[in-house]
């Protein structure tokens, strides 16, 4: 497993490298913004784990420039506890956050989750209504159209086929998708089903995401 951290401080660097590489892990760092983005995206790595405020480019500018590429997971790291952070950060496609100051142990807990929810994510293709999912591919087509989705985009359309029918409280899917408890921001999953439906439905006659107001959402067939 490789993974890429991208931190300017050398200390918190040195730190959370050698922590990660006792635990097996080949780990590779990048002091600033544009190192971070050209490693991310001409070497594959499992994880990366990206600080927010950085030299050269930001770290929002990294992730857009990561997201533009590829799916590769990103634990943000950041100074600032702000709602607004947090949720920029996963809106632009984080996997996770962890607010500065931390411990190893909850560094490593959060990585070992992410890679483990990677790797868990069963093999066999997913198939609702006209929507296949191809677990392997990651490749989501409906009505034999392809649809290109971000990571959380995609994990939100694959729990909400595992659960076609049932009610999908805003709370069960932060805390199944996003694996947080969001508390009050569960904004960050109403923007992502936003998102997911302008893709996955908006072209389409039949839609499948159903807005069940103050509770969540629906994924079946019923009639508008
Ligand atoms: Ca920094």
């Amino acid at each position: 497993m490789r993974i890429l951290i991208v931190e300017d401080e050398p200390k918190t660097a040195a730190y959370v490298r050698k922590g990660l590489m006792e635990q097996g892990y080949v780990v590779d760092v990048a002091s600033d913004g544009f190192d971070g983005l050209h490693l991310a995206t001409t070497s594959r790595y499992d994880l990366i784990l990206l600080d927010v405020m950085l030299p050269g480019l930001e770290g929002w500018e990294v992730l857009q420039g990561i997201r533009r590429q590829q799916p590769t997971p990103v634990l943000f790291l950041t100074a600032r506890d702000a709602v607004e952070d947090r949720v920029k950060g996963l809106q632009l496609g984080a996997e996770d956050y962890l607010v500065k100051p931390f411990a190893f142990s909850e560094l490593l807990a959060r990585v070992q989750n992410i890679l483990r929810r990677g790797s868990m994510q069963s093999e066999q293709p997913l198939r609702f209504a006209d929507v296949e999912v191809d677990p392997l591919r990651r490749r989501v087509t409906r009505s034999g159209q392809r649809v290109e989705l971000t990571v959380k985009e995609y994990a939100l359309l694959g729990y909400f086929m595992r659960h076609a029918g049932e009610m999908c409280s805003r709370t069960l899917i932060a805390e199944n998708v996003w694996d947080m408890n969001f508390d009050s921001d569960t904004n960050v999953v109403d923007v992502a089903v936003r998102r997911l439906r302008a893709k996955l439905d908006d072209p389409f006659p039949q839609k499948l995401i159903h807005t069940i107001r103050g509770v969540g959402y629906v994924f079946d067939e019923r009639a508008q």
